[in-house]
């Protein structure tokens, strides 16, 4: 993977002051690897063709060499869906940054699902996002409040907590690449997804809290995704919002067309923004 063209890619339009849109795959447990290999053939050659927003594929652990090696040659990008942060050691049935490095450029840290089913913490996750940036990895870190949180208001202090403990000691100059995954988890796998300007006013808010933490010209450049239920019908409502980037895909890139159709509306209406 040449990793370095992505970024030059993304140096390009942030000097025309536009942020390079990204759309990321999340197949949880899903796809053994003969039908993970099978799901990227069916989307590589219209993926490959829709230039001007980053794809990402996260297919679980076992898949990912496999279809490292069909993307090689493509501007595809391979995330994991979460990892350790040491380098090795103890820690049964764990996979490390040292480990990923070369075959990922993204890794998926902070997911709902791994705070919630695996107990991890804000800490887990800092450490998570630290370690994705001194091995090269990209974190893609998910923050999220819950329904109870939402309903009774709270949605603002949980996401600042939250992406305040996942960034603290990064750097600004590191802190310029991260890609924040803004997921209410009460949208996600619900197939209600959240409404659009809901989502951006709280993408507003992140990228306030990027501000107070770097300075708004580090934040103007930090890419923010929507996630929770977005499909090829409600993705245009997300990309049209001035603050998102992006959106977190789950059940939706599991469906070659569907996740083509996600990319394409997001290229076309990011070119209008
Ligand atoms: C996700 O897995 O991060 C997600 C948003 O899932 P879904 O699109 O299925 O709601």
């Amino acid at each position: 993977m040449n990793r370095v063209i992505v970024l030059n890619q993304t140096a390009r339009l942030q000097q025309k002051g536009k942020r390079t849109p990204i759309i990321a795959g999340n197949w949880k447990m899903n796809k053994t690897v003969g039908e993970a290999l099978t799901l990227v053939d069916d989307m590589l050659e219209d993926l490959e063709v829709l230039d001007g927003v980053d794809k990402v594929i996260c297919p679980p652990f076992v898949a990912l060499y496999p279809v490292l090696e069909l993307l090689e040659e493509t501007h595809i990008w391979l995330g994991a869906q979460d990892m350790h942060w040491e380098e090795h050691g103890a820690f049964t049935g764990e996979v490390s940054p040292l480990m990923l490095r070369d075959i990922c450029d993204f890794v998926i840290i902070g997911h709902s699902e791994r705070r919630h089913l695996f107990g991890e913490i804000d800490m887990d996750v800092n450490r998570k996002v630290k370690a994705a940036i001194r091995h090269d990895i990209v974190p893609i870190i998910a923050i999220g409040e819950n329904l109870a949180h939402n309903e009774i208001g709270q949605t603002n202090e949980i996401v600042t907590g939250q992406l305040r403990a996942a960034l603290n000691g990064v750097a600004a100059e590191d802190a310029v690449e991260v890609v924040i995954a803004y997921e209410p988890i009460w949208a996600i796998g619900s197939g209600k997804a959240a409404d659009g300007e809901y989502a951006n006013q709280v993408a507003t808010v992140i990228r306030q809290i990027l501000a107070e933490l770097y300075s708004s010209e580090v934040a103007q450049q930090i890419r923010i995704q929507y996630g929770g239920s977005v499909t090829a019908k409600n993705i245009e409502e997300f990309m049209s919002q001035p603050e998102i980037d992006g959106a977190l895909v789950g059940g939706a890139s599991l469906k070659a067309a569907e996740f083509i159709q996600i990319v394409a509306k997001t290229l076309e209406v990011s070119s209008k923004k």
